[in-house]
């Protein structure tokens, strides 16, 4: 999962930053509204953070220039008052959730969580694929109850196939989602992380699709009448 914080004070940015990337996110950062919306308008984010009061262009007017442009990943506005027209301003705008400064950052970590997964179409914070789970809440990785350790990328991995279940998700969206911008990318590396993945899940859940990238299934699960036949 990738998320882009766009906030004009360079503390909190890189407070928030480093939070996110701790729990498990990649992580891109602007400092002003123009490069925000730059970035949000060509980068694959899966949740925004976004400030209300920056420089130059305001979270407000970038809000809208994304929603204008047909960007649809979850927004997270952060408010520097507690100000209900700002608020009302920012939903109307397209924002999918608020809080207001000063926060903890569990509180923004949880709003995140919660945004991300319905975003992907899930309700519980718990995601359960057959014997492989996910505790989105404590980063947990589990398969048959036992505990998995996984490196940062590899949890990002599993994470986002998580998210995205029965769904095949090619190696280009792999690489748009695993890494941020400055990240040397190269989907090759996508294959040996996968895997490596299958390796420590010890179970069979990635499905390789020929030719258009993975799907994360239950073991076993026949999805196509050719893979039943015989
Ligand atoms: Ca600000």
């Amino acid at each position: 999962m990738r998320l882009l914080v766009v906030e004009d004070d360079r503390d909190l940015n890189r407070q928030l930053v480093k939070a996110f990337e701790q729990v498990g996110y990649a992580v891109d950062e602007a400092f002003d509204g123009e490069e925000g919306e730059f970035l949000g308008e060509t980068e694959p984010y899966d949740a925004v953070v976004l400030d209300i009061g920056l420089p130059g262009k305001d979270g407000v007017a970038v809000l809208e220039a994304w929603r204008k442009a047909g960007r649809k990943m979850p927004v997270l506005v952060l408010t520097a008052r507690d100000r209900w027209s700002e608020k009302v301003q920012a939903f109307d705008a397209g924002a999918d959730d608020y809080v207001t400064k000063p926060f903890h950052l569990e509180e923004v970590l949880a709003r995140l969580r919660a945004l991300v997964r319905r975003a992907s179409g899930h309700a519980s914070s718990d995601l359960v694929c057959g014997p492989v789970r996910i505790d989105t809440r404590t980063s947990r990785v589990s398969v048959n109850d036992v505990t998995i350790k996984l490196t940062s990328l590899e949890y990002r991995l599993i994470s986002y196939l998580m998210h995205h279940a029965g769904r095949v998700v090619s190696r280009t969206e792999l690489v748009e989602h695993l890494y941020d911008q400055d990240f040397d990318r190269d989907s090759n590396t996508i294959e040996v992380f996968v895997g490596r993945l299958r390796k420590k899940l010890g179970v069979d859940a990635i499905r390789t699709i020929r030719g258009l990238g993975y799907v994360l299934e239950p073991p076993g699960n026949v999805v196509t009448p050719s893979a039943s036949a015989g």
